[in-house]
């Protein structure tokens, strides 16, 4: 990030008339902007060929325009799922992921670089919170994205690398620009959100009363198991969690999901099931059951397909709704944050090796 320049990506439309007004524009070249940005997708001023030269060039000296460079793309062979490496500004790297559904184009982005809430199971944590990202750049990876596939992207999953309502305000803006009417317009039900729990910013979504889909990562029935997971838990015991999920239902309608990682010996027996039934109890909600993604770092198994039935039955037996997450990608590096783990682990490797 150039610090002393105006990240021009990140203004929502009045934001930006002051700024053309600031520099003896016209306030109707905003919206011309603000188009050349969003929905026309361009990476560069010079592109914004309904501006004079000299306005474009007055943009030049006084902000940034936010394009992520596209760095690697790898495309499953097995269902055409895309992921991406992206490097930002500042040399940073991070990951995207397009999925391609009967419904449509859905992208999961990261909500910052790197990650600091530690979860035992993702690799998007191992070396630590780098930085957030900047509304503009959690824009960029759907832009660039729909840009070089040539094809509208239409839901968009938080669920990559970081934790968004870790970088809050900047995950409302980007919520703000990404659903405008003079941007891809995405609507507000085509998002979902996914957190570990942070429980008083979900009180603070919940106010906001936005009609996006909020995904609680809960991958235990009981805090013992869960807090050998999820460093979370010891801030944050499961009851109150489960607290802030009503309050969320309750002011915007919308049903949670909730995200159960299947981690074999771990959290994936019957009486799991069962506690995580008694848990849930009659809620109107969605279980998303995840078969855990084995990284190398750790020793976690994937429960056998057999367990993995078994949970889903005892659940709905229950009368919960779940379902089993279908595994994505698989022969890409699928799970959050493995693609760039093994991209910086190599360069690191080539720069040890002094090439
Ligand atoms: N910070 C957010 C988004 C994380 S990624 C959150 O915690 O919800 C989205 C989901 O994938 C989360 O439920 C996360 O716990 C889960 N996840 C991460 N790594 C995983 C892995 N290796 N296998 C299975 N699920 C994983």
């Amino acid at each position: 990030m150039i610090k002393d320049k105006i990240d021009i990506k990140s203004l929502d439309l009045s934001e930006l008339k002051k700024l053309v007004e600031s520099i003896g524009e016209k306030p109707f070249r905003a919206k011309q902007i603000y188009e050349w940005m969003h929905q026309k997708l361009v990476t560069d001023f010079d592109e914004m060929t309904n501006l004079s030269k000299n306005t474009r060039e007055k943009l030049h000296q006084i902000c940034v325009l936010t394009a992520l460079k596209q760095i690697d793309v790898k495309i499953s062979k097995i269902d055409g799922t895309r992921k991406y490496l992206f490097a930002l500004n500042d040399g940073n790297v991070i990951e995207s992921v397009l999925m391609k559904y009967k419904h449509g184009n859905s992208v999961c982005i990261s909500s910052q670089v790197g990650c600091r809430m530690g979860c035992r199971f993702c690799a998007s944590t191992l070396d630590g919170l780098e930085r957030n990202l900047t509304p503009a750049e959690m824009l960029d990876q759907i832009y660039r994205i729909q840009k070089e596939t040539g094809e509208r992207v239409s839901n968009v999953v938080v669920m990559g690398s970081g934790e968004p309502l870790d970088n809050f305000q900047n995950l409302l803006k980007f919520i703000e620009l990404i659903t405008n009417e003079d941007g891809l317009q995405i609507s507000q039900r085509n998002i979902t959100v996914s957190t570990c729990g942070i429980v008083p910013n979900i009180y603070q979504l919940a106010d906001k009363k936005l009609q996006i889909t909020l995904a609680l990562s809960l991958h235990a029935p009981n805090d013992k198991v869960r807090k050998t997971l999820m460093p979370i838990a010891n801030a944050y015991p499961l009851s109150d969690v489960m607290k802030a999920c009503d309050y969320y239902f309750e002011q915007t309608g919308r049903r949670m999901t909730f995200e159960y990682s299947l981690v074999s010996g771990v959290n994936d027996n019957e009486q799991e099931a069962k506690a995580l039934s008694g848990l849930i109890g009659n809620r109107n909600c969605h279980i998303n059951l995840i078969p855990v993604n084995p990284i190398k770092e750790r020793d976690f198994v994937q429960s056998d397909r057999e367990n993995i039935v078994n949970f889903k039955k005892l659940l709905e037996k229950n009368g919960i709704n779940v379902t089993i997450r279908r595994e994505m990608g698989r022969d890409i590096d699928g799970a959050c944050g493995q693609l760039r783990k093994r991209y910086l682990d190599q360069k690191g490797d080539e720069q040890r090796a002094g090439m």
